[in-house]
Order: C-alpha cells, then structure tokens, then sequence
C-alpha cells in the first residue's frame, strides 16, 4: 500500500477545504454559465489530449457547444481534431503574447460544429515570451472573456508541465479535471499538481476547483490499479469520477485519423467510457445548479 502518499494527499485534502466542491454555476437567472475546464496533470501520456478531445466531443454529441483550447506546444489535441497545428488561422501564441485575438483563432473542427483554437510549437516561444511580460498569468483568462459566453463548455488541454502555459489555462478556469492512471508515481505528481492548484486559487483565482479525478487506462485486472484506486476512492471519495476510462485500443487508434473515438468507432468501450463521463459531468452541474 501507499501509505506516505495517501497521508500528504488527505493533508493537502483538508488544506485545499471546502472549496473543492465549490463551482460557479448559476448566474441570477439561474442558467448554467459557461464552465472551462482546464485538463491538466504535469506528469506526461496520461491521457490529458485524449480525455479534452472526446469529453468535448462526447458533450458536443449531447448538443452542448463546445470550445477546445490546445494549451500544448505538441499540438496533440490539434492534430487530433484534423486540424494542422503547423498552419494556424491566428496562432494561440498571436493571441498569447501579441495582440491576435482569440475570435480570429477560433476554427471549426472538420465534420462538427465544435469550436478549436489549435495549439502548436509557437507555444514554446510564446511560453519564454510570457515570462517577461505584465500580467503574464492572466493572459488566456483575458483573452476568453469575450467568448467564453459563446459556449457551454470550454476545454484546456494542458501540456505535461507545471509551466507559464498551464498556469495561464488554470487562472482561466472554473475548474481542473484531472487525469491519472493508477500507479504510484501518478500519485506523488498529483500532490505536486494540488499544491500549483492551492497556490493558483490564493494568488489568482480563488474559485478554481478540482471537477474530478479520472481514472484513465484502466485496467482492475491489475492488482496495484486496484489497490491505487481503492486509496484514491478513499482520500478522494466523491471527487473521483465514477466513470473510469479503460484501456481500450481505439481510443489509441482515432487521434491518427484526425478524429475523435466517437466518429471512429462510436461503440467502442472507449467511446461509451467518454459518454458516460459527459453524462457525469453533466447531472453533477445540473445538480449543483439546483443546490444553488
Ligand atoms: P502528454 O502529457 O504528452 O500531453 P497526455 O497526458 O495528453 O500526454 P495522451 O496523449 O492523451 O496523454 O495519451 C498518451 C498515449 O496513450 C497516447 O498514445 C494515447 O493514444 C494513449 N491512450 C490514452 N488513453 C488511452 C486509453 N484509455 N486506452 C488506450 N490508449 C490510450
Ligand atoms: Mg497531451
């Protein structure tokens, strides 16, 4: 078992309050407002860009309109929606650090009526840019304010880093989901990540929440995924996603298609996985919003 891990993560639980849960929902007439959701973990191929793709598409397909932002120098989540993240209409560092704005970097996604702005190797040069600039963290959250009311949802797709790009997308959002498979390195990167969401809420955005804990690629056949996910299940109760995505090859197999899973093999358990998770995603804010 993982004891030591498991400890510091209900401390930081404890630390991080009441707030976890917290959400902003409603506006006076009572209407969902729009929710961005940064999907962020620093440590690497834990299924961020898969997880942003298809819970937009998967949200989309149940007529929410929907923004992806590719916040990653890879461009994976571009290249993913068969977008070329080489030849950006404007890039999202134009928007980042010069003076593009965030409408003319909007491109709709072949196929859909879902909303893209592509991410790219410009990011690297943009990411040293914002270290010498004013307001550097603010940059994405200032950019989105005029749009960000266009859509139901708006996805961040983070790079593995806990670099000036993700903290722009975590200043912008509502809320992080957070991807992880269940390992034990996993584990100790997600302290890391809980204490740059702690310190983001105090300094910049105090309503920043974490939305959920998505068990990605697994797989309950293995015994240290079982005992990983009971003790997350345990520090994290609810905050943990029901809905567990498993590994399922065609998942994999559609980013090389340009296409989300759900245009690729729309019955594919992987494709099902990131519909049940939209249908989470969707009662839990519909809940909250009637609490509200
Ligand atoms: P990075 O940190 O590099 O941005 P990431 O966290 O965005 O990576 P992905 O690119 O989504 O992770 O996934 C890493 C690899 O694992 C990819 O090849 C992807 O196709 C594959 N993958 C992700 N989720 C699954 C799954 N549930 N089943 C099978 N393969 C998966
Ligand atoms: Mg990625």
């Amino acid at each position: 078992m993982l004891p030591c891990v498991f400890n510091e993560l209900a401390k930081s639980l404890c630390y991080y309050g009441q707030s976890l849960g917290a959400g902003r929902l409603s506006g006076n007439s009572g209407k969902l407002m729009s929710r961005v959701i940064a999907v962020a973990n620093q440590k690497g191929g834990v299924g961020k860009t898969t997880t942003s793709v298809n819970l937009a598409a998967s949200l989309h397909a149940v007529k929410r309109s929907v923004l992806l932002i590719d916040m990653d120098p890879q461009g994976n989540a571009t290249t993913g929606l068969g977008l070329d993240k080489h030849n950006p209409v404007t890039p999202l560092s134009d928007v980042l650090v010069g003076d593009g704005s965030i409408k003319n970097a909007i491109q709709q996604i072949p196929d859909t009526r879902m909303s893209a702005v592509s991410g790219g190797p410009d990011l690297t040069i943009a990411e040293v840019q914002l270290m010498g600039m004013d307001e550097r963290e603010y940059r994405l959250e200032t950019a989105l304010r005029s749009v960000r009311n266009d859509y139901d949802y708006v996805i961040i797709d983070c790079p593995p880093s806990l670099n000036m790009l993700t903290v722009n997308a975590l200043v912008a959002a509502d809320a992080v989901l957070i991807p992880m498979q269940c390992e034990y390195y996993a584990m100790e990167g997600l302290s890391a990540l809980i204490r740059t969401i702690d310190t983001i809420r105090a300094a910049a955005n105090p309503d920043l929440h974490i939305c959920g804990l998505l068990r990605t690629m697994y797989d309950p056949r293995s015994n240290l995924v079982r005992d990983v996910s009971r003790e997350l299940l345990e520090v994290f109760k609810d905050k943990v996603y029901n809905t567990a995505i498993p590994r399922n090859v065609r998942l994999a197999e559609a980013p090389s298609y340009g296409v989300p899973v759900l245009m690729y093999d729309q019955k594919s358990r992987g494709a099902l996985a990131y519909l049940a998770l939209a249908a989470e995603i969707l009662r839990k804010d519909s809940e909250k919003m009637v609490a509200a």
